[in-house]
């Protein structure tokens, strides 16, 4: 221990979402000054919630995790949350030419006659093929079309996965990779109950309850979380990240920056970024999402989830979260999100609330023709601008490194996740792989005679 402990590394998070988080639990543990920079009114990021009325939370956008969701889970029982984690079989549905099909299990999708027997067989197996490739390199060159024709039938893609991949990626469907495609079947596979039905996981109280144990244990720990407090750009000074500037115009100086906002977030306040990492990135297109969340006074039906399979609807799938999480929680209502992916330049993403109800109360009468207006006890829609990376062939040639060509400038964001897709374990998972690398390379650094250097180097007497 050559150098005296001068003061902690200062490390400026940019992003309250899970991936913020979860560094900045890990960074702290390390002995790092950390500060979290939150442009919302609260942490959460895309699974934030909202209030539903006092003391009754719900999350913005439809979410869940899987069983094999393990990191997530993980840092729940790390937490000492492990008790609020909710084991639930879920019930899945298609919307498909007026009728409701049940496809929660194998057998369901025996029964499912709009395709030939033998192509329900084959898509049965689709999963497990999924689970047995080896090497998902070998998918990137493949359209997901293309391999869903060859493994599951031309029959089956038309009449379920190619509705399902307009309406959820629209004019951008044909250009969806099939390691995309190949990781959601083999996550779907892999949250199986021991019937065969699909099990998922809730944390009691909502993820908010999750999210404001991880706020106590990061403040225990000293880490300030800056809410409404957007970072406008990162300070630079020589090639390096010095600190970040605020929206409101404050300086506040750090020696590492984090950045965990979406991709063209963080080009945008990073302008020194050399220009073909810039051209690379900006290579990555995204879908906004919209969810219009229903709280009814009645149920639309037993499924939990009912994919959609008809892009001209206004939604790709329905989601009756009072169907994972019950009515009791949410004072006997029942809350449904209609969730819809879409450019954000479509008119339906810049409805006003209610318009966006009317528009999409005649749909919702065709799946359900017994609904009524009179069923919505009150409506709010959540939209997001970055809500799903579009995974197109050969995707991993675009992904940035967690290093950016800056040093000491960081980038942990949904973009990053591959050959998985985005989803609340994955942000657990980067966030905390980030912190790794970072502690890794201050610990890593020779001592040197400058302020900041003897600060990072005193500061290996907390990381190693
Ligand atoms: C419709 C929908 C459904 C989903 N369903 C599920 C699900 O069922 N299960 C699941 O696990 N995941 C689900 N996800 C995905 C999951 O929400 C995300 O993968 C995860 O929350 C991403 O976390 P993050 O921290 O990487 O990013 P984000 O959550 O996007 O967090 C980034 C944060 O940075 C903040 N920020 C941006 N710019 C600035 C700035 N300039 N200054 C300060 N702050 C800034 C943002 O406000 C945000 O809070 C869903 C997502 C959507 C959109």
């Amino acid at each position: 221990m050559g150098v005296k402990r001068m003061s902690p590394v200062r490390v400026a998070i940019v992003g309250g979402g899970f991936s913020g988080l979860s560094a900045a639990l890990d960074l702290c543990k390390a002995g790092f000054e950390v500060t979290v920079y939150e442009r919302d009114s609260d942490i959460g990021g895309l699974a934030g919630t909202f209030e539903l009325s006092p003391g009754v939370r719900v999350e913005k956008f439809y979410h869940h995790w899987f069983t094999s969701d393990v990191d997530v889970l993980n840092l729940i029982d790390e937490l000492g949350l492990g008790h609020l984690k909710r084991y639930v079989a879920s019930n899945t549905g298609l919307y498909y030419v007026n009728s409701i099909f049940r496809l929660a299990s194998p057998l369901d999708l025996l029964k499912f006659t709009p395709i030939p027997f033998l192509d329900r067989v084959r898509t049965g197996f689709m999963a497990l093929y999924a689970r047995r490739v080896s090497d998902w390199a070998t998918l990137e060159d493949i359209s997901a079309e293309d391999w869903l024709i060859k493994i599951g039938g031309r029959k089956a893609y038309d009449t379920i996965w190619k509705p399902l991949m307009a309406g959820k990626f629209g004019a951008e469907a044909p250009n969806v990779s099939a390691v995309w495609m190949w990781n959601k079947l083999k996550l779907r596979g892999s949250s199986r109950n021991n019937q065969g039905g699909e099990s998922l996981v809730y944390f009691g109280g909502s993820f908010g309850a999750l999210t404001d144990g991880i706020r106590r244990s990061l403040e225990e720990k000293g880490v300030t979380i800056k809410l409404k407090t957007g970072v406008r750009s990162i300070l630079t000074e020589n090639g390096r990240a010095v600190g970040v500037e605020t929206e409101a115009g404050a300086r506040e100086m750090a020696d590492v920056v984090l950045c965990t906002a979406a991709l063209p977030q963080f080009l945008d306040m990073a302008p020194s970024l050399p220009e073909d990492y810039q051209a690379r990135c900006r290579q990555v297109r995204f879908l906004g999402n919209s969810c219009l969340v229903l709280r009814l006074n009645r149920s639309l039906s037993s499924t939990y989830w009912l994919n959609v399979a008809d892009p001209s609807f206004p939604f790709v799938g329905i989601i009756e979260h009072t169907n994972l999480d019950p009515k009791e929680n949410y004072e006997g209502t029942h809350i449904v999100y209609l969730s819809k992916y879409l450019p954000t330049t479509e008119k339906l993403f810049s409805l006003p609330p209610d318009e966006y109800l009317e528009y999409c109360i005649p749909f919702i009468k065709k799946i359900f023709p017994e609904f009524d207006r009179s069923w919505v006890l009150s409506h709010h829609v959540w939209k997001a601008h970055y809500s799903q990376p579009v995974i197109t062939k050969r995707y991993s040639k675009l992904i940035p490194d967690l290093k950016t060509p800056i040093e000491s400038l960081w980038l942990c964001t949904m973009a990053q996740i591959y050959p998985e897709d985005r989803g609340t374990n994955y942000a657990v998972r980067y966030g905390r792989k980030v912190a790794a690398r970072i502690i890794e390379e201050l610990a890593s650094q020779p001592a040197a005679g400058s302020p900041s250097e003897q600060r990072l180097v005193g500061n290996r007497e907390n990381v190693a």
